[in-house]
């Protein structure tokens, strides 16, 4: 006889294990079935966020950030330190506790609300029916629920003609655990994963090369922003070739040789190790069986209704498998929003006020439309530009690079989108979420009192810039 629930969940990242809780906190009887492990081999939930993404990422990019300040701005400063070094165990071992803390978290949060995790990969049957296995010991088993929710996440693109070897070609996660400082990283992808983790091992020491198929810097940004971090990350040393369709790498005598294509013709790069970097796709092989009425696209993603219904009866899903962004927040959204549906409630989820984020330095923010996309749609607007460079704390911190803008509806002034290079942009954006949820108008943002000196006075002047009335520069 199966074991019964009121809700399965499968995949236990920032969208399911999210889910899971709320379910539970809604009074639901909840499972959630999650393979990932930790090197020792225990369930290690939190999915590719937490284990090999956001997480461990974002230590590396903070410890990278405090080397390269001691290494080459503290003198700014007046601070003299000579020859510092960087022990790339130690900083290995610091990101794998955060990890360790924050997987554990989770667990506990599973425990204090009742959540049951299964350890084992989920296969949805037909009738609400979840198959695990193979759990770590024992065989097989079935699982049965009411709900399902799918949140399976997604897993890195390969690339035709290049082979992981996870340790000289890798993914994200190879790229978290390089046992030192690589002489030469080549990156294939300039996107997100690429810049950051580029950034990580360039400030570390490594010579970074990035190759971009597109001839645009970060096309989904809007222009004025790509334009402003591309000088920026130019500048840091960077090497981003763009037009760059790499057709093959292969591993010999330890390094690999890359070899691209660009509108100058045939090229090879020989590098210590590759970081491929070219998208993530669902991770939806094999999660289905015959006969569940789940359809996916011809992307693999699993098709669902705005409420993130599939086609078969009470089975829901979230995060990265369906249509959207592939972004934790969207995704942990998603799983609050069904747990109501599912407790007959009603969820919410803004597609249209999703932020952006990239971690580099200067940070990337944005949300809403960009510049471009507005004119391609004949949709009238008027732009408010400022430059960190003429804001005081960003001057005092010695971050002065990039700029905010704000793009608000000529006529009605309805915030359309805004865009951040800078720093703390990750932060900075918030506000202007906040903002276009409520249907705020850039005069709201001009007319809210922004504390000073901090680096959200450039919001508030790009705000007032929009009616041409910035105070800290000529409009
Ligand atoms: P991406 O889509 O951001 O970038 C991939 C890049 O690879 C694209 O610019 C593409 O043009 C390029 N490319 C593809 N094939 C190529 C080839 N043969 N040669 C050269 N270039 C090629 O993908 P990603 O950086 O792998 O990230 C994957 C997903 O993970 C994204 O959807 C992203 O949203 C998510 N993610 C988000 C964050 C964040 O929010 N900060 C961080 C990491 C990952």
């Amino acid at each position: 006889m199966a074991d019964k629930y009121d809700v399965i969940v499968i995949g236990a990242g920032p969208a399911g294990y999210v889910a899971a809780i709320r379910c539970a906190q809604l009074g639901l009887k909840t499972a959630c079935v999650d393979d990932f492990t930790d090197s020792d081999g225990k369930p290690s939930p939190g999915g590719t966020c937490l284990n090999v993404g956001c997480i461990p990422s974002k230590a590396l990019l903070d410890s990278s950030k405090h080397f390269e300040q001691v290494r080459d701005h503290y003198g700014d400063h007046g601070i003299k330190v000579k020859n510092p070094e960087i022990d790339v165990g130690a900083m290995i071992a610091r990101k794998a506790k955060i990890v360790k803390q924050l997987t554990g978290g989770v667990s506990q949060l599973f425990k204090a609300n009742k959540v049951e995790l299964v350890a084992g990969r989920g296969r949805l049957l037909k009738d609400n029916q979840v198959e695990v296995g193979p759990v770590p010991k024992g065989s097989k088993k079935t699982l049965k629920a009411k709900h399902v929710v799918l949140a399976p996440g997604s897993v890195p693109m390969a690339l035709k003609g290049v082979d992981f070897d996870d340790k000289h070609i890798v993914a994200n996660a190879g790229a978290l655990d390089f046992d030192a400082v690589p002489k030469r990283l080549g990156v294939i992808g300039a996107g997100v994963i690429g810049l950051e983790l580029g950034s990580v091992w360039r400030r570390l020491g490594a010579e970074v090369i990035l190759l971009e198929a597109l001839e645009d810097f970060l096309a989904a940004a809007d222009t004025d922003i790509a334009r402003a971090a591309h000088k920026e990350f130019k500048k840091q040393g960077l090497d981003i070739r763009l037009g760059a369709m790499v057709n093959k790498a292969q591993l010999k005598s330890s390094r690999v040789k890359v070899s691209y294509s660009d509108k100058e013709g045939d090229h090879e790069l020989t590098v210590d190790n590759l970081l491929v970097a070219v998208g993530r796709k669902p991770a939806t092989d094999n999660l289905l069986a015959e006969g569940t009425a789940v359809e996916l696209d011809e992307h693999g993603r699993i098709q669902v209704d705005d409420e993130c219904r599939t086609g078969a009866e009470r089975v829901w899903a979230v995060g990265d498998a369906v249509r959207g962004p592939m972004l934790a927040h969207k995704g942990s959204e998603e799983g609050i929003a069904v747990a109501h549906r599912i407790a007959g409630k009603y969820g919410h989820v803004n597609l249209d006020t999703v932020p952006w984020v990239i971690y580099t330095e200067p940070e990337i923010a944005w949300v809403g439309r960009t510049e471009k996309e507005l004119k391609d749609a004949g949709v009238e607007y008027r732009a408010g530009k400022f430059p960190f460079a003429a804001n005081g704390r960003a001057l005092a911190m010695n971050e002065p690079a990039g700029l905010v803008k704000v793009l608000a509806e000529k006529e009605r002034d309805r915030i359309l989108g805004v865009h951040i290079c800078g720093a703390n942009a990750s932060e900075l954006i918030s506000e202007c979420v906040v903002a276009m949820e409520f249907g705020g108008s850039s005069e709201d943002l001009a007319s809210i009192i922004h504390a000073h000196p901090t680096l959200s006075e450039a919001v508030h002047e790009a705000a007032l810039a929009v009616d041409k009335r910035a105070i800290h520069r000529a409009n």
